[in-house]
């Protein structure tokens, strides 16, 4: 599965005027063994390249395409789908630039292949968007385990143990004795919540997470979260009781996911019900429905795009200054003839990524769907 970055980073992909062919398919090895992908890569592919041949694409166009079915091919061919917790995968191509790109992924999708001016990364956003990064820290005065988890996967981060001794010492110690015992024994716990905080702090300066799930005795949490860094302290999602030392990674993962989960909904709805009420206000920077959002993405307006993950609908751009319609068969803008688009919200969302913005794509049924299913918090 790629990270935030990566894929930001594959939706500026644009080698206009070649294309860029997508390819996800579900790999669950009980329902899609190899031979099964193989045959329906090849239906998908003939029928794709049958549509661009008669869609009258140049030369330079129909070769990259070919070249892109060749590829994805022989990499389906040498897969080994052997990875552990692997059940989609994701590829994209233009071979007349060069550019290649195999993902595996958590959860399948539907065969799709699809041919287009970018990648088609709908799938890949909302996979995203439902399964946040996060990281889960079990704690003590000794120890400190971290995980960075990621729905179904959970990967070790560090294990620390510091010798800090007990702060009760048994028998013999008195006045000034006991109490130099305790100093030392506080300074070493300072020291070994310390050294954990930083790792976290240097972790997500390397791949930052969306949340922070710290599991242990609840008077130890509160002395290490002293220690976080403001960055790192403000992504704290919640808490659990837990043993560190005999916890176990399938425990840690359930509680952590559980924990994000929760407040994922609350942020969601949270957002939803801040998106309707600044709609309804004078300049209240927010729209809700397709026609004011799109609108809004017109006049690069757009900072934070809410779609319901089951919403499409049927529209059109302008062909020269690509400003996107609902139904006008000429543009507003320059005047210029507009054409069908199968799904005016997936290229709102590719827009909006193209525009700097942020997405949410929402679980269909949310309160999002009073909305008509698509809103934004604008910029300005
Ligand atoms: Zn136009």
């Amino acid at each position: 599965m790629l990270n935030p970055a990566q894929l930001a980073e594959l939706s500026k992909f644009s080698p206009s005027p070649l294309l860029v062919s997508s390819l996800y398919l579900n790999t669950e090895p009980k329902r899609f063994p190899k031979n099964v992908l193989l045959t329906q890569f090849k239906d998908l592919s003939r029928d794709r390249l049958h549509e661009l041949k008669a869609a009258g694409l140049t030369h330079d166009q129909l070769k990259s395409v070919e070249s892109d079915m060749e590829r994805l091919h022989d990499a389906l061919v040498g897969h080994a789908f052997t990875h552990a917790g692997e059940r989609g995968l994701a590829a994209f191509s233009c071979a007349g630039r060069d550019f290649f790109q195999m993902h595996t992924l958590p959860h399948g999708f539907k065969a799709t292949l699809l041919v287009g001016p970018t990648p088609y990364l709908r799938p890949l956003q909302a996979l995203l968007a439902q399964s946040p990064h996060a990281v889960a820290v079990l704690v003590d005065q000794h120890r400190a385990r971290a995980w960075s988890v990621h729905g179904d996967e959970i990967q070790d981060m560090f294990d620390l143990t510091h010798e800090t001794g007990s702060r009760i010492k048994k028998g013999g110690f008195q006045g000034k004795d006991s109490s130099r015992v305790e100093h030392r024994h506080d300074e070493a716990v300072h020291h070994h919540y310390q050294d954990a905080a930083d790792r976290l702090l240097h972790a997500f300066q390397s791949a930052p997470f969306e949340y922070l799930v710290l599991g242990g005795h609840l008077d130890e949490i509160r002395g290490f979260e002293r220690h976080l860094h403001t960055y790192v302290a403000e992504r704290v999602a919640g808490r659990f009781r837990i043993d560190v030392r005999s916890a176990q990674r399938e425990e840690v993962r359930q509680k952590t996911v559980e924990l994000v989960a929760t407040e994922e909904t609350n942020r969601r709805d949270d957002l939803v019900r801040r998106l309707a009420g600044a709609a309804r206000t004078n300049g209240g920077l927010a729209v809700v429905g397709l026609k004011n959002t799109l609108a809004a993405l017109n006049d690069r307006r757009i900072q934070t795009l809410l779609v319901s993950e089951d919403f499409s609908h049927a529209g059109r751009h302008c062909t020269s200054c690509a400003v996107l319609l609902e139904r006008e068969p000429k543009c507003p803008r320059c005047g210029g003839a507009t054409a069908e688009a199968h799904d005016v919200v997936d290229e709102a969302v590719a827009l909006t990524v193209h525009q700097g913005g942020t997405l949410r794509i929402l679980p269909a049924g949310g309160a999002l769907a009073e909305q008509g299913k698509i809103g934004a918090m604008l910029r300005y």
